[in-house]
């Protein structure tokens, strides 16, 4: 059926693939718990999208199935094979700052405007037009086909865990929620903390570190860190010390007291945690410099260990310095500092490592060097890597459909962060991003290019055909 042209498939098609994806975009399906019902768990708009999509595909002659309005899917063809394809249908918040209307899918200059158009109802129905061409065509298929729609892919992930709970794990399959061509190889990703008690017994030295606040997440490099400190004589010279220090790593920030306090202030550069050398870790440089002073016990051994990951973000802490050629190297990103003179410390990390780690070894290696130092392990959590064999047949089929519908080179990328594919058991991300796009996804004003939108489908419809025919 090389014959087929997908492409001109899509166009015959147009008027009713926008109409399709604008009725799914005018759907305000953000999670809102707070008005859950035991049918909409996680809140009406996000089950009205869920089923937008279901009734959709069963008046194409799609079976469809809901699963605890959590998630839910559209089959076609036959055999003892899933070929699966995910995609999600709820949404970030729109946020401030729209020049058109968040949930309007007004299409303006080639572009349809909307909360969810690249991110990803966009993609979905590019990927549902391409299972309807395939079903359309009367194409024999030797493997089932299942769009599976997710509604909690921005949160927490309920509904492919809830899904595949109840239902079966596709053989193989793709994920439209991310970029093309493939993305063949996800690390791992941990976060775990870090605690250190607080010493009784404690010397007080010429300061006492009261307070040490940096970042709120764990996967993104902190911009701004605040420390609080006593003293036993107030004097500027501590003030004018810090500026100088400041001035030096050229950040900014301030110190001055405030009551009985010497508060210190310092502005980093927020980056994402997946590459901590992107950013300037306000919290690190903070320590780096408290750490140089005569702390108090407590509070010395806190900065040191923060400082102990300055310029240090590969693993070299705990002697898991670790990387493979498929997926790059292991990296740790300090995402929330927390101490205070009565409770001790946290330092809360964000880990990627590379698909070829073994996680449990390096675990033990963390624990036993923290066990040394007298420091704990805490909520370790650990999403596995994904990664698919650059030869699987997976692949071949993907990268062949790619290179025969745009006519370029399909690379396989590896990255550190984690998409929706790592839900299926065999499957990648790809699409429906094309290299060079602006990425819009999460900010105001996002949009789709409608031809994008029909491109991706086009290698949709084949790359369904090709895997279950
Ligand atoms: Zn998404």
């Amino acid at each position: 059926m090389s014959s087929v042209n997908w492409l001109e498939e899509v166009l015959k098609r147009k008027d009713e693939f926008i109409s399709d994806l604008q009725g799914l975009l005018r759907i305000k399906s953000v999670l809102d718990e707070e008005n859950a019902k035991e049918d909409a768990p996680l809140g009406q708009g996000i089950k009205d999208a869920l089923q937008y999509m279901l009734d959709l595909g069963e008046k194409d002659g799609f079976s469809s199935k809901n699963v605890g309005n959590l998630a839910g899917h559209l089959e076609m063809g036959e055999g003892k094979e899933l070929v699966g394809i995910l995609g999600h249908v709820d949404v970030v918040p729109e946020g401030d700052g729209w020049s058109v209307e968040p949930y309007g899918a007004e299409v303006k200059d080639g572009k349809i405007y909307a909360r969810g158009s690249s991110d990803d109802k966009g993609p979905t129905i590019a990927a549902y037009y391409g299972m309807k061409i395939v079903k359309d065509l009367g194409l024999p298929l030797s493997k089932r086909v299942r769009l599976i729609i997710g509604t909690d892919e921005e949160s927490n992930w309920r509904c492919v865990d809830h899904y595949f709970q109840q239902e079966e794990m596709p053989t193989t399959g793709f994920v439209p929620d991310a970029d093309f061509p493939i993305i063949f190889a996800e690390k791992g990703i941990s976060d775990y903390d870090i605690v250190q008690p607080a010493r009784d017994g404690q010397a007080i030295g010429k300061y006492e570190l009261v307070s040490f606040q940096s970042g709120r997440r764990y996967n993104m490099v902190p911009d701004y860190a605040e420390a609080h400190l006593k003293m036993d004589e107030m004097n500027t010279a501590e003030v004018q010390n810090y500026l100088a220090y400041l001035n030096e790593i050229k950040l900014e920030g301030d110190a001055k007291f405030v009551d009985s306090e010497l508060v210190l202030t310092l502005i980093g550069k927020s980056a994402h945690g997946a590459e901590p050398r992107n950013g300037n870790n306000a919290g690190i440089f903070m320590a780096e410099y408290l750490k140089t002073l005569e702390l108090d016990n407590t509070g010395k051994e806190y900065v040191e260990t923060v400082a102990g990951f300055y310029e240090k973000s590969r693993g070299e802490v705990f002697g898991i310095a670790y990387e493979d050629d498929d997926s790059g190297e292991l990296t740790i990103n300090v995402g929330v500092m927390n101490f205070s003179k009565d409770e001790g410390g946290r330092i809360g990390l964000n880990m990627r490592y590379p698909v070829t780690f073994d996680i449990d070894e390096g675990k033990r290696k963390i624990e036993a060097t923290l066990a040394e130092k007298g420091l704990r392990l805490e909520n370790f959590t650990d999403s596995k890597p994904t990664y698919v064999k650059k030869d699987d047949p997976l692949i071949k089929t993907l990268q062949k459909v790619y290179e025969e519908q745009t006519g370029e080179k399909a690379e396989l990328l590896a990255i550190g962060g984690g998409t929706y594919s790592r839900a299926l058991d065999k499957g990648v991300a790809f699409g429906a991003m094309f290299p060079g796009r602006e990425d819009v996804m999460h900010q105001k004003d996002e949009y789709a290019i409608v031809e994008d939108l029909f491109k991706a489908s086009a290698i949709y419809a084949q790359a369904i055909y090709e895997l279950a025919k």
